[in-house]
């Protein structure tokens, strides 16, 4: 019999790779991870966590406007940009160290070094030159932002990479795209005082998302004085003599701003990586190609997260490392389950959502009810501010079956979290109209829609 160095291989160290050596590691395996960077992956080093602290920050001036109706009186305000970087600097640093803890606390072994495939078992540490085997290997190599190099002046922009980093705030900022990362950053932008513009080629922003939520979100961002340009794309990005960035669109027009943020997707990271050599095949954009157990085209390799491109997310990258593990080191083939994920979008106001749109299940379902309600959540009256709250369930009429619930107002995330339970468990409307209401919450609007605001049969909407 073969024996390798390793039983278990695993090339990056984000989400789905930490998890899958750590818990291979726990069960007692032999295991080694290589990270070229830093660990933790992008969620922790330059994703959702650095995010969701810029987020905070940047929610202070509403929080600061609000307290005026309740009879506080704040004074002069001021925000101080290198504060916010050393100290989320301080955070991530914590967190990488708690990752490299757990691993070495499962006795995984951390190579600090891009690792490359040499054939199906062999695996090649760059750093120092050497090759060492394994049985399994998993590829969790994550993906990194689209570049947009057919750009004229793409090297002038930067990405979500940089606006971690940036030395100063900008004054004004240009955000290409539509997506999850441009609509979260223009928030933040805004809410840190800088003039934003968000660029988008659609006719509507978040164009997987629930239409309400898409069309109410971008009417606030408008009212808050985000400036947003659909149906729009950028044609050049040119250094003015002052240092400032000339960006010609499409349309004919020009912005001026400090910086321009490319937030068109990402592209998997599996550039030079030995990929060929294994046997392991790629999609179109470069994605490893894998069945649905996360099996490459080579039987010993398997790939988790964003490097396969399925669903963009840390908590379907580790849901996919944990079910590689039941598959590969616990004789318990298990396939992971993209269906009913709940996400949210930190914009301000926070989107959550979770199951089908109402434009996917007019399609998919022959007769809805949907209930909706429109109001101003009780923390706006005193405050005066204008966001309006949504809660929008999505019933199956013939089932009864909640299939998609949709949210647009402070705290949408959480709630998506919960909402995710009672929808993947297959509960009806019924079961939503039995549940007692908490009061007084926005929440409870969930459970108090008894009528339907308007159904929807073979595709036509009925009010
Ligand atoms: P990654 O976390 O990207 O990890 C891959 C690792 O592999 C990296 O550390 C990389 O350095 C390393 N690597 C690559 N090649 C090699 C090599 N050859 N050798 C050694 N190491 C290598 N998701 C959410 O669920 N919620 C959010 O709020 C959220 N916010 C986000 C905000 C931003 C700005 C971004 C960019 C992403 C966000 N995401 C969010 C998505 C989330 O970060 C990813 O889905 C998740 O990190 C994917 O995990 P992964 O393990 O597939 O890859
Ligand atoms: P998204 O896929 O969310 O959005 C990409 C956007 O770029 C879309 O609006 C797309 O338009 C547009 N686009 C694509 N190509 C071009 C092009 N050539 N020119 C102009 N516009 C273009 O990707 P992001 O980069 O925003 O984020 C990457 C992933 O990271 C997300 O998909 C998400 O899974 C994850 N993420 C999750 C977050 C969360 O959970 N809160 C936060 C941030 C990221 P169109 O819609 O028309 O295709």
């Amino acid at each position: 019999m073969t024996t390798y160095d390793y039983d278990l291989f695993v090339i990056g160290g984000g989400s789905g790779g930490v998890r899958a050596a750590r818990l291979a590691g726990a069960m007692g395996k032999k295991v080694a991870l290589a990270e070229e960077y830093r660990m933790g992956g992008t969620c922790v080093i330059r994703g959702c966590v650095p995010k969701k602290l810029f987020v905070y920050a940047s929610q202070f001036p509403e929080h600061f406007e609000a307290a005026a109706g309740f009879g506080w009186t704040v004074d002069e305000t001021k925000f101080d940009w290198p504060t916010l970087i050393a100290n989320k600097d301080k955070e991530i640093a914590r967190l990488e160290g708690l990752y490299r803890s757990g691993l070495d606390n499962s006795d995984v072994e951390i190579v600090d070094s891009r690792a490359v495939l040499i054939d199906d078992h062999t695996i090649e540490i760059l750093k120092t030159g050497k090759r060492v085997t394994a049985d399994q290997i998993l590829v969790a190599t994550g993906g990194h932002p689209n570049p947009h190099a057919a750009l004229p002046g793409h090297e002038l922009c930067i990405s979500s990479n940089e606006a971690f980093h940036l030395q100063e705030l900008p004054k004004a900022i240009v955000i290409v795209g539509g997506g999850y990362i441009a609509v979260e950053f223009a928030n933040i932008f805004h809410g840190l005082g800088v003039e934003t513009t968000l660029i988008y080629r659609g006719k509507e922003i978040l164009s997987r998302f629930d239409h309400d939520l898409r069309q109410l979100l971008h009417a606030s961002m408008v009212d808050k004085g985000i400036h947003i340009r659909c149906v729009e794309m950028i044609r050049e990005v040119k250094r003015q003599d002052d240092g400032r960035l000339a960006i010609q669109l499409s349309s004919g027009g020009e912005l001026v701003a400090d910086q321009v943020m490319l937030a068109i997707g990402r592209v998997p990271n599996t550039r030079s990586l030995g990929l060929e050599k294994a046997g392991v095949e790629v999609d179109e954009i470069g994605a490893i190609r894998v069945d649905e157990y996360s099996r490459t085209s080579k039987a010993n390799i398997w790939a988790v997260g964003d490097v396969t491109n399925r669903v963009q997310l840390t908590p379907v990258a580790i849901h996919e490392a944990m079910c590689f593990l039941e598959t590969v080191f616990k004789n318990n083939p298990t396939k992971p389950d993209h269906r009913q994920i709940p996400t949210a979008v930190f914009s301000q106001p926070e989107i959550g959502t979770v199951g089908l749109t109402e434009e996917e299940a007019a399609k998919e379902i022959k007769e809805l009810e949907v209930y909706r309600a429109l109001f101003r959540p009780m923390r706006n009256t005193l405050s005066g501010a204008k966001d309006k709250m949504l809660t929008k369930l999505i019933v199956d009429a013939a089932s009864r079956k909640v299939v998609g619930a949709h949210i647009l107002g402070p705290d949408a995330g959480e709630m998506a979290q919960l909402l995710g339970i009672p929808i993947k468990a297959g509960c009806t409307k019924d079961d939503f109209d039995r549940t007692m209401a908490v009061h007084p919450t926005a929440s409870e609007e969930l459970v108090t829609m008894y009528r339907p605001s308007y159904r929807i049969v073979n595709g036509t909407r009925i009010d």
